[in-house]
């Protein structure tokens, strides 16, 4: 038996905007994973929803959801204020040695959790779902991945040799991170440049950033809040900002 003492804490941060039709799927993803991690007798896992803004049910079914466990905390915005908001006021919340970000829909598999936490081994910081890693694989549509993998060949190219060319996604949301790092990498974006910021800022401070090959998959239910042009024009603002300065 693993004494409590030994086993480690992990926060699992999940922002949700008008997310109702996929809660149900995510809520069974979550309960798989409580039960996989309470077998493995390693974790301890506790839940951080962040409710931002959501005109739909949302907040009422997490409440309800919710309202017995006591490793599960709601937060909640009055107003939506964007993902990156959403994001930053999940980690700010957290408590744990080891934080995962995932998104609530069906994009990266809720069930990976257990798998994406082996690679956070002592030699790593930061472990970052990749789709375009040579073992990924990519079944989202085909807009979504000319833009990724674009920006993905620029941050490569502004971080250069020494800092990311281990790296082949910059914008993926399911990841793994040491809390420890938190105070040095935070972002500044509100939107879903946030992601991007995350990673950049860990690999110039020179964290240990590992990638974890994975799938992403299309949403089956309700719809991506993603921007396309104004995420492109956030990045693109964003790589101007860091090979000016490097
Ligand atoms: N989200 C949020 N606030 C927003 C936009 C999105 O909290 O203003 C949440 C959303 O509910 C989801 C995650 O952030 O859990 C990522 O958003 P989405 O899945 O729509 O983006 P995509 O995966 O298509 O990039
Ligand atoms: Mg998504």
């Amino acid at each position: 038996m693993v004494n409590k003492m030994d086993k480690i804490s992990v926060d699992v941060v999940i922002p949700c905007y008008n997310e109702e039709e996929t809660l149900h799927t995510l809520f069974y993803k979550l309960e798989k994973v409580e039960d996989i991690i309470e077998q493995d007798q390693k974790y301890i896992i506790n839940f951080i929803f962040i409710n931002d803004g959501s005109t739909d049910k949302t907040l009422e079914i997490l409440e309800d959801k919710f309202k017995a466990k006591d490793n599960v905390k709601i937060l909640v915005h009055e107003r939506n204020s964007g993902f990156g908001v959403a994001l930053k006021t999940g980690l700010l919340a957290t408590e744990s040695d080891l934080v995962v970000t995932i998104d609530a829909d069906t994009n990266y598999d809720q069930l990976e959790i257990p798998k994406i936490l082996d690679y956070m081994t002592d030699d790593f910081d930061l472990v970052t779902a990749s789709p375009f890693h040579p073992e990924g694989q990519w079944n989202f549509p085909v807009h979504r991945f000319i833009t990724s993998r674009t920006v993905a060949r620029m941050y490569k190219m502004a971080l250069g040799k020494r800092y990311g060319s281990h790296l082949s996604t910059f914008t993926s949301g399911f990841r793994v991170y040491r809390r420890k790092i938190f105070d040095d990498i935070m972002p500044t974006a509100n939107d879903f440049l946030a992601t991007a910021q995350l990673l950049l800022n860990a690999c110039l401070k020179e964290y240990r950033v590992c990638e974890y090959p994975t799938v992403v998959y299309e949403r089956k239910f309700g719809k991506s809040k993603l921007k396309t042009v104004q995420t492109i024009i956030s990045h693109l603002k964003f790589l101007f900002r860091v090979f000016s300065t490097r």
